[in-house]
Protein backbone atom coordinates (compact mmCIF):
# COMPACT_ATOMS: atom_id res chain seq x y z
CA UNK A 1 0.00 0.00 0.00
CA UNK A 2 2.98 2.14 1.09
CA UNK A 3 4.39 1.62 -2.36
CA UNK A 4 1.79 2.04 -4.17
CA UNK A 5 0.99 5.64 -2.71
CA UNK A 6 4.85 7.07 -2.97
CA UNK A 7 4.67 5.57 -6.53
CA UNK A 8 1.56 7.60 -7.49
CA UNK A 9 3.08 10.66 -5.54
CA UNK A 10 6.32 10.33 -8.09
CA UNK A 11 3.64 10.45 -10.95
CA UNK A 12 1.98 13.31 -9.86
CA UNK A 13 4.97 15.08 -8.94
CA UNK A 14 6.69 14.66 -12.09
CA UNK A 15 3.75 15.69 -14.28
CA UNK A 16 3.75 19.08 -12.04
CA UNK A 17 7.53 19.49 -13.23
CA UNK A 18 6.06 20.31 -16.20
CA UNK A 19 4.90 23.54 -15.43
CA UNK A 20 7.96 23.72 -13.14
CA UNK A 21 10.10 23.53 -16.00
CA UNK A 22 8.98 27.36 -16.88
CA UNK A 23 11.34 28.68 -14.28
CA UNK A 24 14.02 26.19 -14.62
CA UNK A 25 16.74 27.90 -16.72
CA UNK A 26 19.75 27.90 -15.75
CA UNK A 27 21.96 30.22 -13.34
CA UNK A 28 21.04 33.87 -13.27
CA UNK A 29 24.30 35.58 -13.47
CA UNK A 30 26.53 32.92 -15.96
CA UNK A 31 28.85 36.44 -16.10
CA UNK A 32 29.52 36.26 -12.32
CA UNK A 33 30.02 32.49 -12.45
CA UNK A 34 32.79 32.36 -15.14
CA UNK A 35 34.52 34.97 -14.22
CA UNK A 36 34.93 34.31 -10.38
CA UNK A 37 36.17 30.57 -11.95
CA UNK A 38 38.86 32.08 -14.63
CA UNK A 39 39.90 35.41 -13.04
CA UNK A 40 43.26 33.90 -11.56
CA UNK A 41 43.26 31.18 -14.77
CA UNK A 42 43.05 33.86 -17.78
CA UNK A 43 45.50 36.24 -17.98
CA UNK A 44 44.30 39.63 -17.48
CA UNK A 45 46.22 41.22 -20.13
CA UNK A 46 44.95 38.93 -22.90
CA UNK A 47 43.57 40.88 -25.46
CA UNK A 48 41.85 40.32 -29.46
CA UNK A 49 40.99 42.36 -31.71
CA UNK A 50 37.22 42.82 -32.51
CA UNK A 51 35.90 41.97 -35.69
CA UNK A 52 32.22 41.40 -37.60
CA UNK A 53 30.76 38.21 -37.45
CA UNK A 54 30.78 37.97 -41.42
CA UNK A 55 34.41 38.44 -41.04
CA UNK A 56 34.84 35.01 -39.49
CA UNK A 57 32.30 33.51 -41.57
CA UNK A 58 33.75 34.85 -45.08
CA UNK A 59 36.49 32.38 -43.96
CA UNK A 60 34.41 29.16 -44.29
CA UNK A 61 31.74 27.25 -46.24
CA UNK A 62 28.85 29.53 -44.29
CA UNK A 63 27.62 32.04 -47.26
CA UNK A 64 26.25 34.31 -45.10
CA UNK A 65 24.81 34.75 -41.55
CA UNK A 66 21.49 33.35 -42.12
CA UNK A 67 23.24 29.90 -43.58
CA UNK A 68 25.28 30.05 -40.36
CA UNK A 69 22.18 30.27 -38.31
CA UNK A 70 20.49 27.85 -39.88
CA UNK A 71 23.54 25.25 -39.90
CA UNK A 72 23.68 25.47 -36.32
CA UNK A 73 19.48 25.31 -36.05
CA UNK A 74 19.06 28.81 -33.88
CA UNK A 75 16.37 31.06 -33.84
CA UNK A 76 16.42 32.40 -37.37
CA UNK A 77 15.56 35.84 -36.03
CA UNK A 78 18.26 35.98 -33.30
CA UNK A 79 20.96 38.60 -33.88
CA UNK A 80 24.34 38.35 -32.35
CA UNK A 81 24.51 41.51 -30.06
CA UNK A 82 27.85 43.09 -29.02
CA UNK A 83 27.27 44.50 -25.67
CA UNK A 84 30.86 45.08 -24.84
CA UNK A 85 30.56 48.08 -27.45
CA UNK A 86 32.96 46.17 -29.22
CA UNK A 87 32.47 48.48 -32.58
CA UNK A 88 33.94 51.62 -30.51
CA UNK A 89 36.29 49.35 -27.92
CA UNK A 90 37.66 47.44 -30.84
CA UNK A 91 40.40 45.61 -28.72
CA UNK A 92 38.73 43.69 -25.50
CA UNK A 93 39.79 41.60 -22.77
CA UNK A 94 39.45 37.83 -23.29
CA UNK A 95 38.49 37.62 -19.65
CA UNK A 96 35.66 39.58 -20.38
CA UNK A 97 34.42 38.15 -23.43
CA UNK A 98 34.00 34.97 -22.06
CA UNK A 99 32.16 35.77 -18.88
CA UNK A 100 30.17 38.34 -20.22
CA UNK A 101 29.21 35.93 -23.23
CA UNK A 102 28.92 32.64 -21.22
CA UNK A 103 25.35 34.11 -20.83
CA UNK A 104 24.34 34.32 -23.95
CA UNK A 105 22.80 31.07 -25.15
CA UNK A 106 20.04 32.71 -22.76
CA UNK A 107 19.50 35.72 -24.82
CA UNK A 108 16.83 34.24 -27.65
CA UNK A 109 18.64 31.63 -29.79
CA UNK A 110 17.33 28.68 -28.13
CA UNK A 111 13.52 29.44 -27.80
CA UNK A 112 10.42 29.06 -30.08
CA UNK A 113 12.51 26.83 -32.12
CA UNK A 114 9.78 24.36 -32.82
CA UNK A 115 7.53 26.70 -35.40
CA UNK A 116 6.45 25.59 -38.78
CA UNK A 117 9.15 28.49 -40.01
CA UNK A 118 11.79 27.43 -37.58
CA UNK A 119 13.05 23.68 -37.24
CA UNK A 120 9.88 22.04 -36.58
CA UNK A 121 11.56 18.55 -36.98
CA UNK A 122 13.80 19.04 -33.72
CA UNK A 123 10.92 18.25 -31.92
CA UNK A 124 10.17 15.11 -30.05
CA UNK A 125 7.16 14.48 -27.57
CA UNK A 126 9.10 14.16 -24.28
CA UNK A 127 10.20 17.71 -24.69
CA UNK A 128 6.44 18.31 -23.33
CA UNK A 129 7.72 17.43 -20.13
CA UNK A 130 10.88 19.50 -20.55
CA UNK A 131 9.21 23.45 -20.46
CA UNK A 132 7.36 22.90 -24.04
CA UNK A 133 7.00 24.02 -26.93
CA UNK A 134 6.43 27.82 -26.43
CA UNK A 135 8.19 30.95 -24.80
CA UNK A 136 11.19 30.92 -22.63
CA UNK A 137 11.10 27.59 -21.14
CA UNK A 138 11.38 26.24 -24.73
CA UNK A 139 14.79 26.62 -25.24
CA UNK A 140 14.74 24.17 -21.86
CA UNK A 141 15.78 21.03 -23.84
CA UNK A 142 19.14 22.68 -24.92
CA UNK A 143 19.69 24.06 -21.71
CA UNK A 144 19.43 20.66 -19.61
CA UNK A 145 20.34 17.22 -19.53
CA UNK A 146 18.57 14.63 -17.52
CA UNK A 147 20.31 11.67 -16.92
CA UNK A 148 19.40 7.90 -17.19
CA UNK A 149 17.69 6.18 -14.33
CA UNK A 150 20.38 4.96 -11.58
CA UNK A 151 20.03 2.87 -8.81
CA UNK A 152 22.20 4.65 -6.68
CA UNK A 153 19.28 7.41 -6.71
CA UNK A 154 16.60 5.70 -8.05
CA UNK A 155 14.21 9.23 -6.98
CA UNK A 156 16.77 12.38 -8.35
CA UNK A 157 16.79 10.35 -11.71
CA UNK A 158 13.56 8.79 -11.85
CA UNK A 159 12.06 11.00 -15.01
CA UNK A 160 9.03 10.90 -17.09
CA UNK A 161 8.04 10.21 -20.07
CA UNK A 162 8.29 6.14 -18.87
CA UNK A 163 9.65 5.38 -22.31
CA UNK A 164 12.25 7.47 -21.55
CA UNK A 165 13.32 6.33 -18.18
CA UNK A 166 16.09 4.43 -19.16
CA UNK A 167 18.15 7.36 -21.32
CA UNK A 168 19.16 10.79 -21.00
CA UNK A 169 17.14 13.16 -22.12
CA UNK A 170 18.37 17.02 -22.93
CA UNK A 171 21.12 18.33 -25.53
CA UNK A 172 22.89 20.58 -23.30
CA UNK A 173 26.05 18.45 -23.99
CA UNK A 174 25.83 18.03 -27.55
CA UNK A 175 24.93 22.05 -27.54
CA UNK A 176 28.33 22.63 -25.23
CA UNK A 177 30.29 20.28 -28.21
CA UNK A 178 28.57 21.93 -30.96
CA UNK A 179 30.31 25.56 -30.03
CA UNK A 180 33.61 24.36 -28.63
CA UNK A 181 33.91 22.81 -32.46
CA UNK A 182 33.20 26.46 -33.59
CA UNK A 183 35.69 27.69 -31.15
CA UNK A 184 38.43 25.39 -33.01
CA UNK A 185 37.17 26.75 -36.19
CA UNK A 186 37.53 29.93 -35.39
CA UNK A 187 41.04 29.73 -33.87
CA UNK A 188 42.21 27.73 -36.58
CA UNK A 189 41.65 30.62 -39.09
CA UNK A 190 42.86 33.15 -36.60
CA UNK A 191 39.38 34.88 -35.91
CA UNK A 192 40.63 34.57 -32.57
CA UNK A 193 37.47 37.47 -31.05
CA UNK A 194 34.74 34.78 -32.28
CA UNK A 195 36.98 32.09 -30.78
CA UNK A 196 36.71 33.05 -27.25
CA UNK A 197 32.82 34.57 -27.87
CA UNK A 198 31.88 30.52 -29.08
CA UNK A 199 33.76 29.48 -25.71
CA UNK A 200 31.66 31.68 -23.82
CA UNK A 201 28.95 30.35 -25.44
CA UNK A 202 30.22 26.48 -24.70
CA UNK A 203 30.58 27.35 -21.41
CA UNK A 204 27.16 28.28 -20.86
CA UNK A 205 26.24 24.44 -21.53
CA UNK A 206 28.13 23.22 -18.18
CA UNK A 207 27.44 25.69 -15.94
CA UNK A 208 23.64 25.36 -16.57
CA UNK A 209 23.64 21.77 -15.91
CA UNK A 210 25.84 21.94 -12.64
CA UNK A 211 22.46 23.62 -10.75
CA UNK A 212 21.40 20.72 -8.88
CA UNK A 213 17.59 22.06 -9.47
CA UNK A 214 18.16 21.87 -12.81
CA UNK A 215 19.38 18.16 -13.05
CA UNK A 216 16.71 16.57 -11.60
CA UNK A 217 13.11 16.43 -12.81
CA UNK A 218 12.02 15.53 -9.23
CA UNK A 219 14.86 16.80 -6.60
CA UNK A 220 13.03 16.13 -3.50
CA UNK A 221 10.56 13.60 -1.77
CA UNK A 222 10.11 15.79 1.25
CA UNK A 223 8.25 17.82 -1.23
CA UNK A 224 5.96 15.49 -1.90
CA UNK A 225 5.75 14.61 2.08
CA UNK A 226 4.59 18.63 2.04
CA UNK A 227 1.83 18.28 0.02
CA UNK A 228 0.36 15.34 1.37
CA UNK A 229 0.82 16.88 4.69
CA UNK A 230 -1.46 19.40 3.81
CA UNK A 231 -3.95 16.79 2.91
CA UNK A 232 -4.71 16.06 6.66
CA UNK A 233 -5.21 20.12 7.53
CA UNK A 234 -7.86 22.26 6.74
CA UNK A 235 -6.51 22.92 3.68
CA UNK A 236 -7.36 19.52 2.44
CA UNK A 237 -5.44 17.87 -0.85
CA UNK A 238 -7.08 19.76 -3.79
CA UNK A 239 -5.31 20.84 -7.25
CA UNK A 240 -2.05 18.30 -6.05
CA UNK A 241 -0.03 19.03 -8.83
CA UNK A 242 -0.38 22.95 -8.92
CA UNK A 243 0.68 22.88 -5.46
CA UNK A 244 3.40 20.78 -5.62
CA UNK A 245 4.65 22.83 -8.59
CA UNK A 246 4.69 26.31 -6.67
CA UNK A 247 6.35 24.47 -4.00
CA UNK A 248 9.25 23.47 -5.82
CA UNK A 249 9.45 27.25 -8.06
CA UNK A 250 9.76 28.93 -4.87
CA UNK A 251 12.58 26.79 -3.20
CA UNK A 252 14.16 27.15 -7.03
CA UNK A 253 13.58 30.41 -6.85
CA UNK A 254 15.14 30.91 -3.32
CA UNK A 255 17.76 29.08 -3.90
CA UNK A 256 19.11 30.90 -6.79
CA UNK A 257 17.81 34.43 -6.17
CA UNK A 258 19.96 34.24 -2.44
CA UNK A 259 22.88 33.20 -4.21
CA UNK A 260 22.77 36.17 -6.59
CA UNK A 261 22.26 38.36 -3.68
CA UNK A 262 25.39 36.95 -2.20
CA UNK A 263 27.79 37.43 -5.32
CA UNK A 264 26.80 41.15 -5.74
CA UNK A 265 27.78 41.82 -2.17
CA UNK A 266 30.88 39.73 -2.29
CA UNK A 267 31.38 42.04 -5.65
CA UNK A 268 30.61 45.16 -4.42
CA UNK A 269 33.11 44.29 -1.14
CA UNK A 270 29.95 44.97 1.23
CA UNK A 271 32.61 45.25 3.85
CA UNK A 272 29.56 44.47 6.55
CA UNK A 273 28.83 41.02 4.63
CA UNK A 274 30.59 38.18 5.26
CA UNK A 275 30.15 34.49 4.69
CA UNK A 276 31.38 30.92 5.23
CA UNK A 277 31.72 28.69 3.83
CA UNK A 278 32.45 31.63 1.11
CA UNK A 279 30.69 30.05 -2.67
CA UNK A 280 33.28 32.25 -4.69
CA UNK A 281 36.43 31.00 -2.89
CA UNK A 282 34.63 27.45 -3.86
CA UNK A 283 34.39 28.29 -7.66
CA UNK A 284 38.50 29.32 -7.53
CA UNK A 285 39.27 26.85 -5.14
CA UNK A 286 39.89 23.47 -6.49
CA UNK A 287 42.72 22.70 -9.33
CA UNK A 288 43.01 18.86 -9.11
CA UNK A 289 42.58 19.47 -12.95
CA UNK A 290 40.30 16.01 -12.73
CA UNK A 291 38.64 16.62 -16.36
CA UNK A 292 41.82 17.52 -18.53
CA UNK A 293 41.41 16.04 -22.40
CA UNK A 294 37.80 14.90 -21.95
CA UNK A 295 35.44 16.72 -24.04
CA UNK A 296 32.78 19.64 -23.71
CA UNK A 297 29.94 16.52 -24.66
CA UNK A 298 31.37 14.13 -21.44
CA UNK A 299 32.48 17.27 -18.65
CA UNK A 300 28.50 18.62 -19.15
CA UNK A 301 27.52 14.98 -18.91
CA UNK A 302 29.49 14.58 -16.04
CA UNK A 303 28.59 18.01 -14.55
CA UNK A 304 24.96 16.74 -14.72
CA UNK A 305 25.28 13.30 -13.25
CA UNK A 306 27.29 15.10 -10.17
CA UNK A 307 24.66 17.87 -10.02
CA UNK A 308 21.65 15.22 -10.22
CA UNK A 309 23.59 13.18 -7.13
CA UNK A 310 23.58 16.63 -5.43
CA UNK A 311 19.65 17.57 -5.71
CA UNK A 312 18.00 16.02 -2.77
CA UNK A 313 20.49 17.67 -0.61
CA UNK A 314 19.46 20.87 -2.29
CA UNK A 315 15.92 20.03 -1.96
CA UNK A 316 16.24 19.50 1.36
CA UNK A 317 18.65 22.43 2.72
CA UNK A 318 16.30 25.11 1.04
CA UNK A 319 13.65 23.73 2.70
CA UNK A 320 15.43 23.71 6.49
CA UNK A 321 17.21 27.21 5.59
CA UNK A 322 14.51 29.74 3.56
CA UNK A 323 11.46 31.29 5.53
CA UNK A 324 8.66 28.86 5.42
CA UNK A 325 5.25 29.22 4.05
CA UNK A 326 2.47 28.97 6.20
CA UNK A 327 -0.57 28.91 4.29
CA UNK A 328 -2.86 26.93 1.70
CA UNK A 329 0.22 25.63 -0.88
CA UNK A 330 -2.11 26.78 -3.78
CA UNK A 331 -1.49 30.27 -2.74
CA UNK A 332 1.80 29.99 -2.80
CA UNK A 333 3.34 32.48 -5.50
CA UNK A 334 6.60 32.93 -5.22
CA UNK A 335 7.08 36.74 -6.38
CA UNK A 336 4.81 37.73 -3.83
CA UNK A 337 6.06 35.77 -1.03
CA UNK A 338 9.68 36.55 -1.56
CA UNK A 339 8.71 39.92 -0.81
CA UNK A 340 10.73 42.66 1.10
CA UNK A 341 9.63 41.56 4.65
CA UNK A 342 10.93 37.95 2.93
CA UNK A 343 14.33 39.21 2.03
CA UNK A 344 15.06 40.71 5.69
CA UNK A 345 14.44 37.54 6.97
CA UNK A 346 16.31 35.59 4.31
CA UNK A 347 19.30 38.17 4.78
CA UNK A 348 19.03 38.11 8.55
CA UNK A 349 20.05 34.22 8.49
CA UNK A 350 22.23 34.16 5.93
CA UNK A 351 24.46 36.77 8.79
CA UNK A 352 23.88 33.99 11.51
CA UNK A 353 26.13 30.70 11.16
CA UNK A 354 23.45 27.91 10.96
CA UNK A 355 22.96 24.33 10.90
CA UNK A 356 20.58 25.39 7.95
CA UNK A 357 22.90 28.22 6.31
CA UNK A 358 26.04 25.39 6.41
CA UNK A 359 24.05 23.16 4.51
CA UNK A 360 23.08 25.37 2.09
CA UNK A 361 26.21 27.21 1.39
CA UNK A 362 27.96 23.72 1.74
CA UNK A 363 25.29 22.07 -1.47
CA UNK A 364 26.04 25.25 -3.85
CA UNK A 365 29.97 25.22 -2.62
CA UNK A 366 29.90 21.03 -3.65
CA UNK A 367 29.08 22.23 -7.00
CA UNK A 368 31.46 25.01 -7.21
CA UNK A 369 34.30 23.50 -6.12
CA UNK A 370 33.43 20.61 -9.15
CA UNK A 371 32.57 23.23 -11.95
CA UNK A 372 35.53 25.26 -11.69
CA UNK A 373 37.69 22.66 -11.98
CA UNK A 374 36.07 21.74 -15.16
CA UNK A 375 35.63 24.82 -16.51
CA UNK A 376 39.41 25.68 -16.24
CA UNK A 377 40.13 22.22 -17.54
CA UNK A 378 37.41 23.21 -20.21
CA UNK A 379 39.47 26.55 -21.10
CA UNK A 380 43.20 25.00 -21.16
CA UNK A 381 41.83 21.98 -23.35
CA UNK A 382 41.17 25.29 -26.06
CA UNK A 383 43.69 25.19 -28.45
CA UNK A 384 44.49 29.17 -28.67
CA UNK A 385 46.56 31.63 -27.84
CA UNK A 386 46.50 32.53 -24.08
ZN1 LIG B 1 20.58 28.51 -19.96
Amino acid sequence: MLIKINLSCFFILTFSIFSFSEFSLGWADHHLITKEILRAHVNENLKVNYEPLTSFLSSTNFENVSSFKNSIQINKNYEFKNILHEESVLTLSVLEILSTYSDEPDWGMDQELFKEDQYPELWRSEYSMMGGKAGLSSQAFRHMYWRELYWKHPIQSFKLPLEKINEPMGEAHNRAQLFMNLAQQAFTLKHNYWGWRFVANSLHYIEDVAQPFHSSQVPSKIMINMVLSQCLSPYGCKDFIGNMTNIIAYYHFAYEDTLSYIFHKKINNDKDFTIDPDPIYSLRANNKMNYVNLSPAKITVLMSELANSYSARAGRASISFFPFFLGSYANLDSGSFMNEKWWITTTNNLKQDSFARRNYLNNINSMFYELGDAVRCWIDNVTAPK
